[in-house]
């Protein structure tokens, strides 16, 4: 098997910069690398020359004789003449270690493990951040409420105090990583990091897991919490409990409990923001004469309403300070708004009867129904 030209291996020409070079290198060596390709002696080959080709192209003194005189300039020192590369025969004399230097600016994703700085790490894991969901009565968001909430949450294992070992002993460094969570060794060419098997990771290890939460500090415990909900609390609102999440592992710190708050719908109250609308259904006599009603609020007293005279349906009524609290505003209330529905009287006695029917044929020749007046006369004109 002739040996190929070394511009042929790395896909390059003669004119390629040293940039273009080490990229086609790259390439092929990511393409053919052994650990990538285990088993197979064709990339391992394949490998091996283009390793073998950039060595020679990557030095401008090696590249220049071999510009001038092919294979032939190295045959002797590299032991890589062109007779004795047969298959086979391909790692003779061919020195990986020299050029493992090389490989950390070319593999910095990967072969480049080896300058990395292994920091210590410590097993402790910060605890979650727990979401709580809230239902709360109209009512209740507007004074405000204690409430209580129980559930169950990973929590701080009293046996150990979080420590995770037995009698509260700490966890001590892995004997496997000296605490690195990560080992290294060689694989192929290269110098691979992995997560340490024995500390899956953490660093640190517990000689005598304690025996409630076998290790991990904490244990799953019913929790009783009182909230506080303050008045004019709004829908989406939540409220950060902090320290109240899950317990951290092996000393780690705990996560926040977040207590997301919803309201229910009221039968009666709609709220706007910090408004409260109320639809009320009305007398019709109520609302020609006029008069004061007695209406419920948010508040759960009554408020007194007054009713101008010859109010109308749909008519929005204002109740000034009788809304929901606004938050944090020390007492502050929004307005209620009561829009009137006219209740038009039905099941009529023969009295009740006789009196809207003189009422009205009185009203007939009047102007107590202006708009009804003016719009059945615009359609009386329309048919004129
Ligand atoms: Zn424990
Ligand atoms: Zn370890």
């Amino acid at each position: 098997m002739s040996k190929r030209d070394y511009y042929e291996i790395l896909g390059v020409t003669k004119n390629a910069s040293a940039d273009e070079i080490k990229k086609s290198y790259r390439k092929s060596a990511m393409q053919f690398h052994p650990d990538r390709n285990p088993g197979n002696k064709e990339a391992e080959a394949k490998f091996k020359e283009a390793t073998e080709a950039y060595e020679v192209l990557k030095d401008d003194q090696k590249k220049a004789a071999y510009n001038q005189y092919g294979h032939q300039a190295f045959g002797q020192g590299g032991g890589r003449g062109g007779a004795s590369q047969g298959q086979g025969q391909g790692s003779d004399g061919f020195d990986f270690n020299d050029i493992f230097s090389n490989f950390s600016d070319i593999f910095s994703d990967f072969g480049g493990a080896q300058n990395r700085q292994t920091k210590k790490r410590s097993s402790a894991q910060h605890g979650s951040d727990v979401r709580y969901n809230l239902e709360i009565s109209l009512e209740e968001a507007f004074r405000g409420v204690a409430e209580k909430i129980s559930f169950t949450i990973p929590s701080t294992c009293e046996i150990c105090y979080g420590s995770g070992g037995q009698n509260g002993d700490r966890p001590t460094d892995c004997p496997t990583c000296r605490g690195a969570g990560k080992v290294r060794a060689q694989q192929g060419f290269f110098i691979v990091e992995r997560t340490c098997s024995t500390c899956a990771g953490a660093g640190q290890i517990i000689k005598n897991p304690c025996k409630s939460c076998g290790g991990q500090g904490r244990v799953n415990k019913e929790k009783t919490l009182s909230v506080k909900i303050p008045a004019g609390v709004e829908e989406g609102n939540r409220i950060r409990l902090t320290g109240e999440g899950e317990a951290g592992a092996r000393g780690g710190a705990a996560g926040d409990l977040y207590v997301y708050i919803s309201i229910r719908k009221h039968q009666f109250f709609t709220r706007k923001g910090d408004d409260i609308q109320f639809e009320m259904p009305l007398k019709f006599t109520v609302a020609a004469l006029g008069g004061v009603i007695e209406i419920p609020t948010i508040d759960g007293t009554k408020a007194n309403l007054k009713i101008p005279e010859g109010s109308q349906s749909s008519d929005v009524l204002r109740l000034k300070s009788k809304g929901m609290s606004v938050i944090n505003s020390g007492g502050r209330r929004g307005d209620m708004y009561v829009k009137i529905n006219i209740e038009t009287p039905v099941k009529l006695s023969n009295e009740e009867r006789e009196l809207l029917m003189k009422l009205d044929k009185l009203m007939s020749n009047k102007s107590s129904n202006p708009k009804s007046e003016s719009f059945f006369k615009k359609v009386t004109d329309l048919f004129n």
